[in-house]
């Protein structure tokens, strides 16, 4: 069983929001000084997918990274959870993509790798949570998507999967070769053992530019974006308290309604 994970360095979800600042001159969010980037927590739910995938029966694991400033420690966890070995799409034309240039070069990097049976991607990114990359690469390779995994099996050719809905979850069946996004309701990803950490702190990533990957420059990052960010802000929260007055509780209640009424809210 040939496994590709897509996980994607994010600024750190926990970081207190007080940190989180936006340059409003260029559109772009300010790393947070002294707060480390992590691999996106849905994309550490993949990893844990493909390594249950690969506890059952076996298989390879080969881990795809897009990005800029991508911090080695950070971007080996997959490694030191299990995963095999660890793609790089590392170069300045890639930076500042729209989910379709993101897809796109992940796509061409998958179709580099080869032989996949399965590609796992989270089920958003934890920082745009735009949700669309795992489809647009399924998309680019013509091949099916099941999008929120929570339990992934795999029996002749095809993968059994829970797929979370609202109030609950449905099984779906689909063919191989498949992208398969995953939920945090498959449960926890594995630790990573020291065994792990000191193996992934040994293994070289590979780097792909896109003359690497087949891929055309036009078509990745900034170049090949499809959509145009007009404005990134923080919205401002106002707060206005206004004290009741009344005589008593009845009184106080219907200059409530009152107010309520002149504000038309009922
Ligand atoms: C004008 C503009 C400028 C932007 N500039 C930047 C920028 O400078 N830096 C920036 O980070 N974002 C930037 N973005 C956001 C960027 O468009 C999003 O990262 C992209 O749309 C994907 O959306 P998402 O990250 O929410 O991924 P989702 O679609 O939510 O991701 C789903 C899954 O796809 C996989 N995946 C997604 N991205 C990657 C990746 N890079 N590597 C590996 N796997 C991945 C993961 O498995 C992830 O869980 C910009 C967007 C616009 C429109």
């Amino acid at each position: 069983m040939n496994m590709i994970v897509c996980a994607k360095q994010v600024l750190d979800p926990e970081a207190p929001p007080s940190s989180f600042k936006i340059d409003p001159s260029t559109n772009k969010v300010v790393p947070p000084p002294g707060v480390a980037p992590v691999i996106s927590p849905f994309d550490e739910n993949a990893v844990e997918a493909a390594l249950r995938v690969k506890d059952a029966q076996g298989g390879k694991i080969t881990v795809i990274t897009l990005g800029t400033g991508l911090v080695r420690d950070v971007v080996k966890k997959p490694l030191s959870m299990g995963a095999d070995e660890l793609v790089l799409l590392e170069d300045a034309a890639f930076d500042e993509g729209d989910s379709w240039s993101t897809a796109y070069a992940l796509a061409m990097a998958i179709k580099k790798i080869g032989e996949y049976d399965l590609i796992f991607c989270g089920r958003q990114a934890a920082d745009w949570d735009a949700g669309q990359v795992g489809a647009g690469i399924a998309e680019f390779l013509g091949i099916p998507s099941v999008t929120l995994a929570r339990k992934v099996e795999i029996s002749d050719g095809k993968a059994r999967v829970e797929r979370v809905i609202a109030d609950g979850y449905e099984v779906l069946e689909v063919e191989l070769p498949a992208l398969i996004t995953v939920s945090n309701e498959l449960g926890e990803p594995r630790y990573a053992a020291l065994k792990g950490i000191m193996a992934a702190a040994k293994k070289q990533p590979i780097i792909w530019a896109p003359e690497d990957i087949g891929a055309d420059r036009s078509q990745v990052g900034a170049a090949g974006r499809h959509m145009n960010l007009a404005k990134l802000f923080q919205p401002v929260k106002e707060g206005k308290c206004q004290i009741i007055e009344g005589e008593n509780v009845e009184e106080a209640a219907i200059n409530l309604a009152l107010k309520l009424r002149e504000a038309k809210i009922i």
